[in-house]
């Protein structure tokens, strides 16, 4: 059964496809706006889950991030959550740990839980008493014209809602993008990059953290890499990004422990080989993409956000961050143009392509940068860490 375009409000209704990080971020930015907003989301409530699934443990906030969090008034509570890091520490293959700073003296970026502050997110949203929410709705198929969205949900059946402007904030692979690929004129390119990544949890040690933990530590070995970033239980989150192919050669415990003695020797006592040995083999490696588009709008119907409209590698530390700067960007742009979307929606995609295409193309650099020169010379690999 259709549901109707408005609940008799005199706003309009916008639908956030996605309630990740970006989508749930948006939703404040519309209902603070006044606008009918419905999110949907094809997952449970995470904030109810047992297990939360997503893509990495945790996540460095920057300057970008904090901006859009503060707009709707989320900054101070997010950031008491996060631990600074004011510097990366290098771990030389000699054991050797050398900082440095990310700026001046007191600047820092924050390691945040990933499922924490989707979770403060959606709480934050909530609280609108405009924003209903609407879990385990996942977007089928929709009209990008009419607005008219059909959702699938987990016993099978089918709901259709109309909405005045959607706005897709449904991550890399989004089902909404999928429309605009039908249309004539529209760029859309994807590249999975030959490294996969793997997390790796390295406990506290006597109830403290194994290594210092205002710093995002970096172990740089040419073609691979491993960093690790705190979490508030005294964990650190170490992911490993490296080949595909130089993942599958590894098939036994004794394996992944001589690889570890030999490139990154001063994490097996703070791990734990018998951790290593267990967890190496828990989950597959994930793929990492990059994706690129434009427009990121339809008429005056629809818009594309965060990842579904920008998927980025992440070795510039700005996905997220490039994500919640869009939900600003278009913010500013609705003031400016008295939030008419067949205005606001044009300018959005000429003002946030190039630049969310410059974040990708930074992100796709560094990689390369890192698989090429890193510890080749000095200040090459200087060039590359400055920028994570
Ligand atoms: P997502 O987080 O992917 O959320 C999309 C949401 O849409 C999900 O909840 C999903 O369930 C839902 N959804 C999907 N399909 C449908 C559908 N058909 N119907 C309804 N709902 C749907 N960024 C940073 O800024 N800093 C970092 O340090 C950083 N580190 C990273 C490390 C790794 C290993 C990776 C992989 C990424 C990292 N990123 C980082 C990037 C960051 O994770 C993404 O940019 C960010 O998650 C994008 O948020 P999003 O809301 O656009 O998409």
């Amino acid at each position: 059964m259709e549901r109707p375009a408005s609940r008799q409000s005199r706003k309009k209704v916008v639908a956030v496809v996605g309630g990740g990080l970006v989508g749930a971020l948006n939703a404040c930015f519309f209902a603070k706006r006044g606008f009918d907003v419905e999110l949907f989301e094809s997952r449970e409530d995470i904030r109810r889950a047992k297990i939360v699934k997503g893509r990495s443990i945790n996540l460095a906030l920057s300057h970008r991030g904090r901006q859009a969090l503060k707009h709707v008034g989320l900054e101070e509570k997010i950031v008491a959550q996060g631990i600074p890091m004011h510097a990366r520490m290098i771990h030389s293959l000699n054991g050797k740990q050398s900082p440095i700073p990310y700026g001046r003296k007191g600047q820092y970026i924050l390691s945040v839980d990933r499922a924490n502050l989707n979770k403060e997110l959606l709480t934050a949203a909530e609280t609108y008493p405009n924003t209903k929410m609407n879990f385990d709705h996942k977007l089928q198929d929709c009209n990008a014209e009419t607005g008219l969205m059909t959702f699938v949900r987990l016993d099978g059946s089918k709901e259709q809602v109309k909405a005045h402007l959607i706005v897709g904030c449904d991550g890399a692979f989004s089902a909404i993008r999928k429309q605009f690929l039908r249309r004539s004129r529209f760029d859309y390119s994807q590249t999975y990059i030959p490294h996969g990544y793997m997390e790796l949890t390295m406990l506290p040690i006597n109830g403290e953290f194994a290594m210092k933990p205002n710093y995002l530590h970096i172990w740089p070995r040419n073609t691979f890499m491993m960093i690790a970033l705190p979490n508030l239980d005294k964990t650190f989150t170490c992911t490993l990004f490296m080949p595909f192919e130089d993942f599958e050669k590894i098939t036994t415990g004794d394996e992944v422990i001589e690889f570890f003695q030999k490139y990154f020797p001063d994490t097996i006592p703070l791990i734990g080989a018998d951790t290593l040995r267990r967890d190496y083999f828990r989950l597959p490696a994930q793929a990492m993409v990059s994706v690129k588009c434009n427009p990121y709008h339809i008429g005056d119907t629809c818009v594309l956000m965060g990842d579904a409209a920008h998927a980025v590698v992440p070795f510039y530390g700005q996905g997220m961050n490039a994500g919640f700067e869009d939900c600003i960007v278009f913010d500013e742009i609705m003031d400016q143009f008295n939030e008419d979307f067949s205005a606001v929606l044009p300018e959005y995609t000429r003002v946030r392509v190039p630049d969310d295409h410059a974040i990708a193309d930074l992100a796709m650099y560094n990689y390369i940068e890192m698989r090429a020169h890193v510890n080749s010379k000095w200040f090459l690999f200087r060039k590359y860490v400055d920028n994570i």
